[in-house]
């Protein structure tokens, strides 16, 4: 379009110059073709400009379709980074939770075995709790059967010297009756009626009741009959 229109701006001219060279031409008529002259180039010109304002609406457009275009290629560029970088990061923090959640579960194993550790421990605090108010109760017991043996000794002592001086003045008799009176007294033992320094205690009944040599063979008590769990040897003087 531009190079149309620089031919018809110079075939204008060309015609202008050819009609001044011939000369004779009247006024009016040169007038004329001035005025013809000049409108052609208004409309030149006025054909130039809806030229130009096409083509700078043109280039416009191009423009404004290339912008569009970068910023479609730009705003594409971003996504993808933008995607990539949040890729990246999904893996760094799926590779972080799955460090947190094994930690986790070693905390918690650790916790669980604590926990059991504990429950063993307070269990075994009990038992020994237990075993403690038990072997007190049985020191006081002890005491108790101590105490007591030692008073019935000094009463048995006592009464053999009376019995010894009642045979000594009677002359004689009354032997076969002291068995039974031996096998009554606590300070004898139970089974075979002797009068060692060392008595067994049995558990858990806590009688007092035989000698040495007869509790290998002693199964149940013989004062009350209950089963033999334990035993303690206890020296009376
Ligand atoms: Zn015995
Ligand atoms: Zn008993």
């Amino acid at each position: 379009m531009a190079i149309q229109a620089q031919n018809q701006i110079g075939f204008g001219t060309s015609e202008f110059s050819l009609i001044n060279n011939n000369g004779g031409i009247g006024i009016d008529q040169s007038q004329t073709m001035f005025h013809q002259q000049q409108q052609q180039q208004y409309r030149s010109q006025s054909f130039l400009d809806v030229h130009m304002e096409k083509q700078r609406q043109e280039i416009d457009t191009f423009i404004r379709l290339q912008n569009e275009r970068l910023r479609y290629v730009l705003q594409e560029q971003r996504k993808q980074e933008m995607e990539m970088i949040l890729r990246r990061m999904e893996t760094k923090a799926l590779v972080l939770m799955s460090q947190k959640e094994e930690e986790m579960l070693k905390a918690m194993k650790k916790n669980m075995e604590l926990e059991d550790l504990l429950k063993k421990m307070e269990i075994e605090n009990q038992t020994w709790q237990r075993i403690a108010r038990e072997n007190e109760a049985l020191v006081v017991t002890l005491n108790s059967t101590i105490q007591q043996v030692k008073e019935r000794a000094v009463t048995a002592t006592c009464h053999d010297a009376t019995e010894v001086e009642d045979e000594g003045s009677c002359c004689g008799g009354g032997g076969g009756e002291d068995i039974p009176v031996k096998k009554l007294s606590s300070c004898c033992c139970w089974n075979c009626g002797s009068n060692g320094e060392t008595r067994v205690l049995f558990l858990p009944c806590r009688h007092l009741c035989c000698c040495i040599e007869c509790e290998d063979g002693l199964v149940l008590c013989p004062i009350c009959n209950t089963p033999k769990k334990n035993r303690i040897e206890a020296f009376i003087f």
